[in-house]
């Protein structure tokens, strides 16, 4: 390993700007006190792909500088993200802003897992935090910020997944009249392919409003089934699903939301394959999350006959009873991807294969028609999250009929847990633990929640937690606890104290106002008018609510 630092001070010039331009944006940012040059002689510094390396990874030659030879650093990166995450690996390396300090040689590094993606509804997207309209759960809301909430909230996200190397955002919701429709899906998906970031726009087939969440638009659900009504579904039982790990039930209003349409009508597929095919076409995504629907499934003649599997009526028994269905996913699935892939080849395309069942077998005589370069996204409750620690394994994975696998943490957000929210718990060893798993046993990705606002410093240490592990497998807790959770929150010993109050305070519904009065005067003591005190000052407030409401 080269410990040997290049020094590169003054005058630079920087190739590659043209086709980097937030690269080099962040380099000018961050080392405002060089003078970069875009030609020149002397001193340079080069942004370009390089072909070979994995997408998001990157390759950092820095070499010259001795007597008569101009430094030159070369950042190489892998597609669509390799360049950016190469130039923020030297920004969090840099201590001054008037010089860059480069490992002399080759240096390198790639994602340990492929796949590292948030998971978000826009109406409880709240990252944004001056402005009305807050919501924290449910998935048939209506939007309640201002028209410009949309793209205020989902900037900062690409923000900050731009600069922590998280790879993707599933956004349902991602086409709605009240927050600009068109127009602002395509200014986001802009910006954040710009800053090397995937926005895929979670659709369900015949479900969930279709390809176009909430207006008057051709592939709006609502809009179609008024033109169409005779490919509406009919519902086996009451719209919604339950969650057997939250501690309360879910209530679902019927409204336009909640329409679904006949997945065995020819006619629905075809205008699905068209809606896919228009956001392939219009926007320029990073691929789709794509899911049967959840909230149950057509019982009509024809579709009744096509689930009629062994799989599917032992699921029929359990706590979520027919839902959804993996036969559904898997006959329409495979047209859906062809559909997409033929626009655009380098599309992520998330298949949901749903709740708690990875360690069963679903459908699988239909899951082996899922066509390989699928990414097959399996979902975890709490519980069952319990039982893929004790008994999941690299064989299994590996002979599983999908390929490849992710998983979905369901939980360490508003869907799992007592009446209070995980949303904002500290849920990093959670995160922590997935990751590795998922790279110990074969999973090739990880997608957790991404809601809420790292101001609450609780959420943010947790997704730092996603994205360091996700990234890098081998990290343990305590190097993670040193490098990246310290220097934020004032040192080890602070961060020691900070993470047992979290968890004391997560670990327990109900404290003795006098814990609680322990705890304040423990976080109180961080008060500072720096970043690591606005970080305690979140932790201070959670524990003054709880005193406030008196347990
Ligand atoms: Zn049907």
């Amino acid at each position: 390993m080269p410990t040997d630092l290049l020094i590169v001070r003054g005058s630079i010039v920087l190739q590659g700007a043209a086709q980097h331009p937030h690269a080099a944006r962040r380099l000018r940012e961050a080392f405002s006190g060089i003078e970069w040059h875009e030609s020149g002689e002397g001193a340079t510094v080069v942004l370009a792909d390089e072909p070979g390396l994995p997408e998001g990874a990157f390759r950092i030659r820095a070499e010259g500088g001795e007597t008569g030879t101009a430094p030159r650093v070369a950042i190489g990166g892998g597609p669509f993200s390799g360049v950016i995450y190469g130039v923020e690996e030297l920004i969090a390396h840099a201590t001054a802003t008037d010089r860059l300090e480069v490992l002399a040689g080759t240096s390198e590094d790639a994602p340990g897992l492929a796949y590292r993606t948030f998971w978000t509804w826009d109406h409880s997207t709240n990252w944004e935090l001056s402005q009305v309209g807050h919501q924290e759960i449910g998935v048939f809301n209506p939007y309640g910020k201002p028209p410009s909430g949309f793209l205020r909230d989902y900037r900062r996200v690409v923000d900050f997944c731009s600069r922590n190397r998280i790879a993707a955002v599933v956004i349902y919701g991602f086409l709605r009249d009240p927050h600009g429709g068109i127009e602002a899906a395509q200014e986001l998906c802009r910006y954040a392919s710009e800053r090397g970031v995937r926005i895929l726009p979670g659709i369900a087939i015949g479900s969930y409003g279709g390809c176009y969440w909430e207006g008057e638009h051709r592939f709006n659900l609502a809009t179609w089934l008024r033109a169409n009504p005779q490919h509406a579904a009919t519902l086996e039982k009451g719209v919604g699903f339950q969650i057997a790990d939250l501690a309360f039930p879910l209530w679902f209003p019927r409204s336009d939301y909640t329409l679904s349409a006949c997945p065995s009508a020819p006619e629905t597929m075809a205008w699905m394959e068209e809606g896919v095919a228009w956001l392939a076409e219009t926007f320029d995504i990073g691929g789709i999350n794509v899911e049967a629907g959840d909230y149950g499934v057509c019982g009509c003649d024809r579709c009744v006959a096509r689930r009629a599997n062994e799989a599917e009526a032992a699921r029929r028994v359990d706590a979520y009873g027919d839902s959804w269905s993996h036969t559904d996913m898997a006959d329409n699935f495979p047209r859906l991807y062809r559909t997409a892939k033929a626009i655009r080849d380098d599309l992520w395309l998330y298949s949901e294969i749903q709740w708690d069942n990875l360690l069963d077998p679903v459908a699988h005589d239909a899951q082996r028609r899922l066509p390989h370069g699928g990414i097959y996204q399996h979902t975890t409750n709490r519980t069952y999250w319990d039982r893929i620690r004790r008994e999941l394994t690299s064989e299994y994975v590996a002979s599983l009929p999908t390929q490849p696998n992710v998983l979905r943490c369901q939980f360490a957000c508003q869907w799992n847990g007592d009446e209070r929210t995980e949303r904002y718990a500290l849920n990093a060893r959670v995160f922590a633990d997935m990751a590795r798993l998922c790279a110990a046993r074969g999973m090739q990705g990880l997608t957790v929640w991404g809601e809420p606002s790292p101001y609450h410093a609780t959420v943010e240490l947790s997704y730092l937690a996603f994205a360091r592990f996700s990234w890098d497998a081998s990290l343990t807790w305590e190097r993670f606890v040193a490098e990246d959770v310290a220097p934020l929150l004032g040192g080890a010993e602070a961060a020691a104290e900070f993470i047992r109050i979290a968890e004391e305070l997560d670990a327990n519904q109900v404290l003795p106002l006098e814990r609680l009065g322990a705890m304040r005067d423990l976080t109180m003591a961080h008060r500072a008018g720096d970043e690591a005190g606005r970080r305690w000052l979140t932790l201070e407030d959670q524990v003054a609510r709880r005193m406030y409401m008196g347990a």
